[in-house]
């Protein structure tokens, strides 16, 4: 088993200092090394999962260096190499890409702040979401959107940005967290019938009010999110298409 360095608890008041989502560098022991790819006992790599990309990078070692192209959890958290393979056994230093992996941070943590309002506000339900760089996308269900339902979207959505709220990341017992959902109407939010029932324990990421206070939004995420949203900047929704009769998709980008 890896261990992923990004995973632990934070609260979120203190920024990024000590938040395990900003470890953008690790020093980690080769564990199986094959033609093109290896496990590590820990990395700060994130894999491809959730919507949200793989991270990219470089690992360096005595005598050699690699380009991290990408990194799967297919099995095992696989970094896939171009250039050199370290030997099982190697010592390695990897450095993720951080420009690229702040910009997934922020358009992650939008996306929960999207879909948390979109259902507090219009019962809109996310049902699918693909993170990128430069422009993400949401899907909703059912379609509720008119052109004045997008601008008040954004607009909301903003004040919440605007606001610099603390993103807080925990676990939770599945009973606990249920309970908690069906108490603050966000039980259909979540769609937690789709983890398996065997997984008792969750890790939540929660976007909060701490002076009123006031949940924004709750949601088990393995992901990777900013500790304020205040490092979001603003979100523009720059496309509405409808997919089917009942479901819509939006297009959103980030402006500093
Ligand atoms: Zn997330």
């Amino acid at each position: 088993m890896t261990d992923l360095l990004w995973m632990p608890a934070s609260d979120g008041r203190q920024g990024a200092a000590g938040n395990p989502n900003y470890v953008r560098s690790m020093d980690a022991v080769v564990q199986k090394a094959l033609e093109d790819w290896v496990v590590l006992d820990r990395t700060a790599f994130y894999a491809e999962g959730g919507g949200q990309p793989s991270d990219v990078g470089k690992l360096t070692w005595d005598g050699g260096e690699a380009r991290v192209k990408h990194v799967s959890k297919k099995g095992a958290v696989k970094h896939e190499l171009e250039g050199d393979v370290p030997p099982q056994g190697a010592r390695v230093h990897g450095e993720i890409d951080w420009a690229l992996r702040h910009q997934h941070m922020r358009m992650h943590t939008a996306q929960h702040i999207v879909s948390g309002v979109m259902w507090r506000s219009r019962q809109g339900r996310t049902v699918g979401n693909q993170l990128h760089a430069d422009r993400s996308r949401i899907d909703f269900e059912p379609a509720k959107l008119s052109p004045e339902g997008l601008r008040d979207l954004e607009a909301e959505v903003n004040r919440i940005l605007a606001a610099d709220l603390p993103v807080r990341v925990y676990e939770e017992d599945r009973a606990v967290l249920e309970a908690r959902l069906k108490a603050d109407r966000m039980s259909e939010r979540n769609l937690l019938g789709l983890v398996p029932q065997s997984v008792r324990r969750l890790r939540i990421v929660e976007v909060y009010d701490p002076s009123e206070p006031r949940t924004i939004d709750v949601c088990p995420c393995a992901g990777t999110h900013v500790a304020r949203t205040g490092e979001i900047g603003l979100m523009e929704i720059v496309a509405r298409e409808g997919k089917g009769s009942n479901r819509e998709r939006i297009e959103y980008v980030l402006k500093a």
